[in-house]
């Protein structure tokens, strides 16, 4: 029933908050590992408000949780990238008077009395954040709600993370959708109808005032260091400067550097003295832009298509809002696109993807706790094969662009979309692994690692989850390989192995040449494993 669902436990228990706290002296905003930003954040701007109106400080809290990371299967990169951000964020506040007090808190069961007994302690009587929607998380919010309002504190918190938050876009007889299309055109005639509520921008927060270095309780929080690293998540070095100079942090990096290069045209990448290979051929004239080139270009994995915004997204450095917004202003259409005709409409259609695989989440939650969403999946007979695990993990299966994709998240945590589509159906068909074994190393490898999209991918490419790949589709990696990199170029750069092979041999490499440069033969052959993976799936529970 969907009263016992964690989401909207928590969503009632937020309907009943302390109506009118006694005046405190400073209100609190409880940053999260998805809301890493301060443009277009809507917890921490009303927050900003609160404390205006009530001519009293703005106090930024962030928790390290070390156990909620090791439950989550947190990678360091995604650790190491919410500590770099936060850096940024504590020089940005630290010049507005807003100390971003970042606490280690261990165990996790006690994180919500460690919440409230911090707002008690810089004598606050409200506390906002932005919801976020594994169900851990509620469940620990759930808790916060009840312990403040035993303590006369008001809580509040706010959708943020989606531009449409679960419980929106919902079936007539009022269920979630299970099922994309539908939900994608509700979702557009939704968003569409109401643009002031749902694009909006949350007004900018406020400085504090200059009193607060006077103040014996606030001053001492700027004097707290965000951590270098969390234990257990220590990144090695080199890996640590690949992935600042990959990832850089910050709301600006996102914008300056991420979301504008996938915007602009060539004649303004002429004007900045860019050469964008991507654009090359194009005519100043014909505004084209990585954006619009989408629809196209997206499905090349030899070129970089894609916005690789999916880092910034999932840490909430930039907000979806504003990467929506961008597309609207540069259309200057007034609306919304989400046609599947052009570019802008199917990259705005992946935002919505996001959203869906979150109102999943928060309506399935039994996605997150290792069930698959089709409950007959669960008789799905797996091979035990650590031997292949470990080669699918090392990308060294002797299927090149299997092992170029799996390199390239060792190397980079990060992998295209129709690549961790590949791999993932390369590990849960033609390996026959257990998909949450997949699952799990992405999460624990990606930068961008987001349990409501990386469990909603794995389960499609799978065919175990909602609107689910049919189970006879079965990617054939050697096709993939030959549409997404038609030359090589993917290969080449990601096996070494390899970087001398030219012509069709890079896609499948005959077995004389592959022994020759030390590159492994497959550790299965496609058409042999494809038979196995059709009648295990067609008949879940038999060999
Ligand atoms: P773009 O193509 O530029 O898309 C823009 C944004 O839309 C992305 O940044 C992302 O936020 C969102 N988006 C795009 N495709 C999807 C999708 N299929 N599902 C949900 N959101 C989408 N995405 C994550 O953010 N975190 C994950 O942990 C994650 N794991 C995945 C695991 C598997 C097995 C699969 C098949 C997909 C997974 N995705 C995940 C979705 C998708 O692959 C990535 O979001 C995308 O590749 C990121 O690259 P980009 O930012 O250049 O995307």
């Amino acid at each position: 029933a969907q009263q016992n669902l964690p989401y909207i436990q928590l969503v009632d228990e937020l309907k009943q908050p302390v109506k009118n706290p006694k005046k405190g002296r400073s209100v609190v905003h409880w940053m999260r590992m998805c809301d890493l930003r301060l443009v277009d954040n809507r917890a921490l701007s009303r927050a900003s408000i609160e404390a205006k109106e009530n001519n009293i400080p703005l106090v930024i809290l962030f928790v390290v949780s070390p156990q909620d990371y090791i439950a989550h299967d947190r990678s360091a990169r995604r650790i190491d990238f919410t500590l770099r951000n936060l850096e940024v964020l504590k020089t940005s506040l630290n010049e507005m008077n807003i100390p971003l007090y970042a606490i280690t808190h261990s165990p996790r069961t006690s994180l919500p009395e460690r919440v409230i007994s911090f707002v008690q302690s810089v004598d606050a009587t409200c506390l906002f954040a932005n919801m976020e929607y594994e169900v851990d998380e509620l469940r620990r919010d759930i808790k916060v709600c009840q312990l403040a309002k035993t303590n006369n504190i008001k809580t509040t918190f706010f959708h943020d993370k989606c531009i449409a938050e679960p419980g929106l876009c919902m079936t007539k007889d009022g269920r979630a959708y299970t099922v994309y299309s539908p939900y994608q055109r509700l979702w557009s005639t939704i968003v569409n109808g109401n643009l002031d509520t749902y694009m909006r921008e949350a007004p900018p927060i406020a400085a504090n005032s200059a009193e607060v270095m006077k103040d014996p309780t606030l001053s001492p929080l700027f004097e707290q260091p965000i951590p270098e690293f969390v234990g257990g998540f220590k990144l090695e070095t080199n890996n640590k400067d690949v992935m600042t100079r990959v990832w850089p942090a910050g709301h600006d990096a996102a914008k300056e550097v991420v979301l504008s290069r996938f915007l602009r045209t060539k004649a303004r990448a002429s004007q900045l003295g860019e050469v964008d290979p991507l654009l090359e051929g194009a005519e100043e004239s014909d505004r084209k832009s990585r954006l619009k080139e989408y629809g196209n270009a997206r499905d090349r994995v030899d070129k970089d298509t894609t916005s690789r915004l999916s880092a910034y997204l999932a840490a909430g450095v930039i907000s979806p809002r504003e990467c929506v917004r961008a597309t609207m202003e540069l259309q200057k259409a007034g609306k919304v696109d989400t046609s599947r005709e052009n570019g802008i409409g199917r990259w705005v259609q992946e935002i919505a993807w996001r959203d869906f695989y979150v109102s999943v989440l928060a309506y399935y939650p039994r996605v997150s706790m290792g069930r698959p969403f089709q409950e007959k999946m669960a008789n799905v007979v797996w091979e035990n094969n650590e031997e292949h695990l470990k080669a699918w993990q090392e990308g060294k299966t002797g299927v090149p662009i299997v092992d170029a994709a799996m390199r390239q998240l060792n190397s980079m945590g990060w992998m295209h979309n129709r690549m961790r589509m590949t791999v993932a159906m390369f590990l849960s068909k033609d390996l026959m692994l257990d998909w949450r074994l997949g699952e799990r190393y992405f999460m624990q490898n990606l930068i961008d690692g987001d349990l409501a999209s990386n469990n909603g991918g794995w389960q499609w490419s799978a065919s175990t989850g909602v609107d689910p790949a049919p189970y006879f589709r079965l990617f054939n990696p050697y096709n993939q390989s030959t549409k997404g990199d038609p030359n090589g170029e993917y290969i080449r750069h990601f096996v070494p192995e390899l970087k001398n092979v030219w012509g069709p041999d890079i896609h499948n490499p005959p077995a004389k040449l592959a022994e020759k440069l030390g590159y492994p033969l497959p550790i299965v052959k496609h058409h042999e494993v494809r038979e196995r993976a059709l009648r295990r799936y067609k008949n879940p529970g038999k060999e």
